[in-house]
């Protein structure tokens, strides 16, 4: 195929089919190749660490001990750290209960399948 594109004796217009043929081929195998590996090698997050955040004052300060606000919800669902006011500018009521409250409601990983799965119902 690709010794019919620099055929000289090829019309032009045939050549510039064949072209648009190629790329809308190569297209479709990168398109399916890149939902192959989005499938193999996605990363399931937990959807308990989303809600944490959330309930954490959000200054990304680094006070706790953490980079951002992000980590230290990953290291309390986790269970890495369990004081949720190592948090210096969280407040009890509005962070610290909430946080545990959630925590000991939802003690296992929550993923988005699962979540779908529940509305299907
Ligand atoms: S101390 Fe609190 S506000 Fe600051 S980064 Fe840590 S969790 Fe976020």
């Amino acid at each position: 195929m690709i010794n019919l594109l620099f055929d000289q004796n090829l019309d032009n217009g045939l050549a510039i089919l064949y072209s648009i043929l190629v790329l809308v081929a190569l297209g479709a195998i990168f398109a399916f190749l890149l939902c192959l590996f989005f499938q193999i090698f996605k990363v399931k997050e937990d959807l308990r660490v989303r809600e944490v955040e959330k309930k954490l004052p959000g200054y990304n300060c680094g006070a706790c001990g953490n980079p951002g606000c992000h980590d230290m919800a990953e290291k309390l669902v986790s269970g890495e750290i369990k004081d949720p006011s190592l948090c210096k500018p969280g407040k009890k009521e509005t962070n610290f209960d909430p946080i545990v409250a959630y925590l000991a409601a939802n003690p296992a990983p929550i993923y988005e399948e699962e979540t779908k799965k529940e509305k299907e119902n």
